[in-house]
């Protein structure tokens, strides 16, 4: 697949309060956001002209920005109008949302105390994250060398940017020795998430997931354990430790742009384990698609 410049479309990114061409969303060499990663973002799905979940995704990127210190000068009402206004002028029916906020460049160092806060909005069309035979037999992972942080040498609950950091060694580790991403501990040693996505095992036909305390508690993780309690399978969110992959038929990764998707392998140090994708992820799919209206489930 081609790559597409992301500062070269025709369409609109809202910007500061008003839509403007999108080759001209430009901000300075020198805002902070840029050299300390004073920025939190969302990543967000368009389904049928409408994001899934739009107030819990405004909700934590306004509270991501409070975890780091600054307040976004939108309101929840004004910042779900200027993303129905976007999602319209751009005509998008199925795409990806990608909300934006950052310090500028009025004061540069350390300290930021005088700096604006920006915020952006960019929608556009969004094929599937993973490829169609990746989904049917499950994705190949690799572990990680990188370790989610503790709670307290980062602020794991924010969706940073600066957080980003150790997921793009991870994932680039991971594609040059051919796997599809990275699997990440955490600063414990137990099972954390990807790099975009949390994790989710099914051991005797329920399904266990890693206690989110260092890392982001997932809308779509949050979507597909009510979905999965819904059904009547128990969920637990427990500690789990790598080794009880052994224990699992099935695993699988949730996130908004990854939706749900099966894992086949994961390979490397810390142990080699395959699956085949059965009926538990084949219900979460399937269930998750008719949450967010998809018209066509995906086979796994
Ligand atoms: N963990 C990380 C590191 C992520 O980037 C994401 C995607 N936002 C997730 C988990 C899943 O979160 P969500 O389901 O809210 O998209």
């Amino acid at each position: 697949m081609p790559m597409i410049p992301f500062d070269d479309h025709d369409s609109f990114i809202w910007y500061d309060g008003r839509l403007v061409p999108w080759r001209d969303a430009k901000l300075h060499v020198l805002s902070h956001g840029l050299h300390y990663a004073s920025c939190v973002f969302e990543g967000e799905r368009v389904y049928d002209g409408t994001v899934f979940r739009l107030e819990d995704h405004n909700e934590r990127l306004l509270n991501s920005a409070r975890i780091l210190g600054f307040e976004v000068p939108v309101s929840m009402d004004d910042l779900a109008k200027a993303t129905h206004e976007l999602i319209a002028a751009n005509n998008i029916l199925d795409g990806y949302l990608r909300p934006i906020a950052w310090r500028g460049a009025e004061q540069m160092g350390v300290s930021a105390q005088a700096t604006k806060i920006h915020l952006a909005l960019a929608v556009w069309e969004w094929p599937a994250y993973f490829s169609p035979e990746a989904r049917a037999k499950g994705i190949r992972m690799k572990w990680a060398n990188w370790a989610r942080p503790a709670p307290n040498t980062a602020p794991t609950e924010a969706k940073a940017a600066g957080l980003y950091m150790i997921c793009t060694l991870s994932k680039h580790m991971a594609e040059a020795e051919g796997f599809d991403d990275a699997l990440m501990l955490d600063w414990r040693g137990q099972l954390a998430e990807g790099t975009g996505t949390n994790i989710f095992l099914a051991i005797n036909g329920e399904l266990h997931t890693p206690t989110p305390d260092c890392f982001l508690n997932g809308i779509t993780r949050k979507t597909v354990i009510g979905l999965a309690r819904k059904r009547g399978i128990k969920v637990f969110e427990r500690a789990i430790m790598p080794h009880e992959l052994a224990n699992a038929e099935e695993v699988f990764l949730t996130g908004s742009a990854a939706e749900v998707i099966p894992v086949g392998e994961i390979a490397g140090e810390v142990g080699h384990y395959r699956f085949t994708p059965g009926v538990i992820c084949r219900l979460m799919s399937e269930d998750f698609d008719h949450t967010v209206g998809k018209k066509v489930a995906i086979a796994v």
